[in-house]
């Protein structure tokens, strides 16, 4: 099995929840937001064979997580898996976690607009799933990603009955010129009354950031 990365980033501190972490960022997103921070991983294969361009089996990119496990247990840190959308390649990712030290939190960055079958391979293997739902109002949604977030909601209201709520870090972008602080409150309000679970607000700028 191949996972096509498309970087690995080391000895990340405070950016992707408590403790040192590897952050292993994937090719491919079925988003295409306006504000994309990562637009390269939508240039997943090799325009001229289609192969992954970042191929790593589960022990390779075993072996380069395995270097700073002294680090993630010293400070509850781990594996970050993000992207892109690292669910497309979640059965990858399964691997990647049966062969992980069981003290390492693992955590995943998503959008959660994925099929559902691509979400249930890790409902036992993640320790945290950060969420961003950038809007739960279906025209802001489009408007930002060009997509429909009913899959989103629905994956959501699944999730919260198979992992513990604790588990569960929302978050919810206030994004220039696409919503309002009104906005805003309205899907902190929509996640607290769906899922009982509280919210992260931040903020979208509309500059070109750099890729991973
Ligand atoms: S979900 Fe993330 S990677 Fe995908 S298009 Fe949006 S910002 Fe880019």
């Amino acid at each position: 099995m191949i996972g096509d990365i498309m970087a690995i980033s080391r000895m990340r501190m405070a950016t992707d929840g408590e403790g040192v972490s590897t952050l292993v960022g994937f090719y491919d997103c079925l988003l295409h937001c306006k504000y994309c921070i990562n637009d390269a991983c939508h240039k997943s294969k090799n325009y001229y064979t289609s192969t992954p361009r970042g191929a790593y089996t589960p022990k390779e990119l075993m072996k380069i997580l395995k270097k700073d496990s002294i680090y993630y247990m010293m400070t509850g840190g781990g594996i970050v898996f993000g992207g892109g959308e690292p669910l497309l390649q979640s059965a990858f990712i399964h691997e990647v976690c049966r062969l992980a030290d069981p003290e390492w939190k693992l955590r995943i960055e998503t959008s959660l607009n994925v099929p559902w079958r691509l979400v249930e391979p890790l409902v036992e293997d993640i320790d945290e799933w950060i969420i961003d739902i950038k809007d739960i109002n279906p025209y802001i949604y489009y408007n930002y990603t060009k997509k429909e977030n009913k899959r989103l909601t629905c994956n959501l209201a699944r999730l919260i009955e198979v992992v513990q709520k604790e588990k569960l870090r929302i978050r919810v972008p206030l994004i220039m010129g696409f919503n309002t602080e009104e906005d805003v409150a309205v899907s902190v309000e929509w996640v607290k009354k769906n899922l009982d679970v509280d919210t992260e607000v931040f903020k979208y700028y509309p500059v070109k950031a750099k890729e991973l």
